[in-house]
């Protein structure tokens, strides 16, 4: 094989290799006719000639960009663009016009050429269930950019000059045709839109009627599996809201809709086992995002500055606030300013309130399965047998009604375990099988009395800007392994339980964002983190995401500043230079 490859670079080529710059680029004219030729002569070089094919080919309706060529077969794939001008298109004003329309449509597009390319060495970022924002298609005034991934054909280390003619001359102008308005089923695309613009709707009227969350009649929450995001198909009981705590709502497109109105305050869900506490919990976790047609979750909103919180023993922690949670280590740390290499369940769980409440969560949602129990709750025999300095935590039992009454903090909880929120909780949910129940009126019969503890508000951190390092042997690198590392810099950052990063390219987008905060200066060392957050999402709004990608070739999405936030807070290099009250 490798001989045989020599013999072909001598016929071809004959010159040396030439590093990094590679062939020249081709010259000329450069139309779609020229590169089926060109592909056709290169059939069987050495891989290294498909440099030559960077940058702009005319194919008349449309451009399509070579932006990045892979050294070899088995380097990630090459990168390509294909603009398609507004008249080609040819899609209604109304479909890009508002931000929220040209994120769906675009949304779409990517899903239809998800399907078009079925079959092909191209690539397209297809999202799963939720509608981001995402690199992988753009609508600029009505013209449509797509990016691509195409992992570019060879025999060994040969060009496959027929395959590649047949993706980029054949296939490529087949997915620019399906991809026309007309074709791309204007009734469907319109729904796809309308659907998405409804979530939103249904999420800003949220506030307005002193709600943190709707959960639609009819809604399908679970889903097909554990490792599926699927709607569950079968003996789904799809959602009916109790009578007492039922809200109606009128939308854009689909008129009234009623479902469960969940208010701001502390809410309570409960039940037995098995009976779809989680899977509610989880449904509202996702409901920060827009969801497809058909997902059974699409008018299931939460506000969108709601939170998951978790204990995550193990978590770095960097000088953060958790001193309402926590107060009288055993080392003697100071608990107002709380650094850990190595945190417990309690300590990470009060470190995760404590950051998402700076990055500005109003709403926090906690599962009783994922929660360190002694932050949670103490009942009265282990206070008396375990009292005064011997325990350290304040449990979150007795914070959570000053974080609502004086703080704003909405909390959605469920403890089907203990009944210690009773004493506490503004409406209780049961469900029983799969239905859910106000069972508050009960709930409070049975409540006691309970003392609060004191609540200061999170302190502010300012950020070292040096410690937020996204370079490697001085280039840039982010890369994500699974849905559980990003790789930033020479650091991994473990988000493995940053459950409301949806999305493989949120993770890269993620890694962007904090490039970004470091690089445009954002994070300047005088700002503090949340400042700085303010000032990045006012950037992509007045300038648009795609300087999140900027100088990055490769696919993303945009993630929200929570998880942005909880990436940085768990980079183990960060510093923190000083904490402003
Ligand atoms: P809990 O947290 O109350 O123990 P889960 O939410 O984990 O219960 O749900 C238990 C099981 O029931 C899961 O397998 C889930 O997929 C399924 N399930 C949840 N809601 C429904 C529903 N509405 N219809 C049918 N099955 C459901
Ligand atoms: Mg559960």
């Amino acid at each position: 094989m490798s001989a045989r490859g020599g013999g072909q670079q001598r016929r071809t080529g004959g010159k040396p290799d030439r590093g990094r710059s590679g062939p020249p680029v081709i010259r000329g004219r450069r139309d779609d006719a020229r590169l089926a030729d060109e592909l056709r002569n290169m059939d069987g070089a050495s891989y290294g000639r498909y440099k030559s094919l960077s940058g702009d080919w005319d194919f008349g309706d449309f451009t399509l960009t070579i932006e990045r060529v892979q050294a070899d077969p088995f380097a990630p794939p090459s990168r390509v663009a294909v603009s398609i001008p507004a008249d080609v298109a040819g899609l209604p004003d109304e479909a890009w016009r508002s931000p929220v329309r040209r994120r769906a449509t675009a949304d779409y597009i990517i899903r239809r050429a998800y399907q078009t390319l079925k079959g092909s060495r191209l690539r397209i970022d297809v999202g799963g269930q939720e509608v981001l924002e995402r690199s992988a298609c753009r609508i600029d005034r009505g013209a449509v950019r797509l990016s691509l991934g195409i992992e570019l054909p060879g025999h060994g280390r040969r060009i496959d000059g027929r395959t590649a003619e047949r993706e980029l001359c054949d296939r490529v102008p087949d997915l620019v045709d399906a991809l026309v308005w007309e074709e791309l089923d204007p009734d469907q695309a319109t729904t796809f839109a309308d659907t998405v613009e409804d979530a939103v709707a249904l999420r800003e009227a949220l506030g307005g009627l002193d709600l943190v969350a709707f959960v639609a009649d009819g809604a399908v929450l679970p889903r097909r599996s554990g490792i599926s995001d699927l709607p569950m198909t079968g003996d789904v009981v799809s959602f009916t809201s109790p009578e007492s705590m039922r809200v109606t709502v009128k939308l854009p497109h689909r008129g009234e809709v009623s479902g469960l109105g969940i208010p701001e305050g502390i809410t309570l869900i409960v039940g037995g086992g098995f009976h779809g506490k989680s899977t509610l919990l989880h449904a509202l976790e996702r409901g920060v995002y827009d969801h497809v047609p058909g997902d059974g979750r699409e008018l299931v909103v939460t506000k969108a500055d709601a939170v998951k919180i978790r204990a995550e023993e193990g978590r770095r922690v960097e000088r953060t606030d958790v001193s309402a949670f926590v107060r009288n280590l055993p080392t003697g740390a100071d608990t107002s300013d709380f650094s850990t290499e190595n945190a417990s369940g309690s300590t990470s769980q009060a470190a995760n309130i404590a950051e998402s409440l700076e990055a500005g969560a109003t709403v926090l949602l906690v599962d009783e399965d994922t929660t360190a129990t002694n932050l949670m709750i103490r009942d009265s025999r282990m206070q008396r047998l375990v009292h005064g300095d011997r325990e350290p935590l304040t449990p979150f039992v007795d914070l959570v009604r000053p974080f609502a009454r004086e703080h704003g903090i909405s909390t959605v909880l469920v403890m089907g375990g203990s009944g210690d929120y009773f004493d506490v909780a503004d409406q209780v949910i049961m469900l029983d099988g799969y239905r859910p129940y106000d069972v508050t009126e009960r709930a409070r019969e049975l409540a006691a009395q309970r003392s609060d503890a004191e609540v200061t508000p999170p302190v502010n951190r300012v950020i070292d800007p040096r410690s937020v390092d996204s370079t490697a042997r001085g280039r840039s690198r982010i890369k994500r392994r699974d849905m559980d590392v990003l790789t930033f810099g020479e650091t991994d950052i473990d988000v493995r339980h940053l459950t409301q990063l949806t999305d493989p390219s949120q993770i890269i987008g993620v890694g962007l964002a904090l490039r970004l905060l470091r690089d445009e200066g954002l994070l300047d060392g005088e700002r503090t983190l949340s400042e700085a957050l303010d000032a990045l999402e006012e950037r992509l709004d007045r300038e648009g995401t795609d300087l999140l990608g900027r100088g990055h070739s490769g696919d993303h999405a945009l993630p929200r500043r929570f998880e942005i936030a909880a990436a940085l807070n768990r980079l183990r290099t960060l510093r923190v230079r000083a904490t402003v009250a």
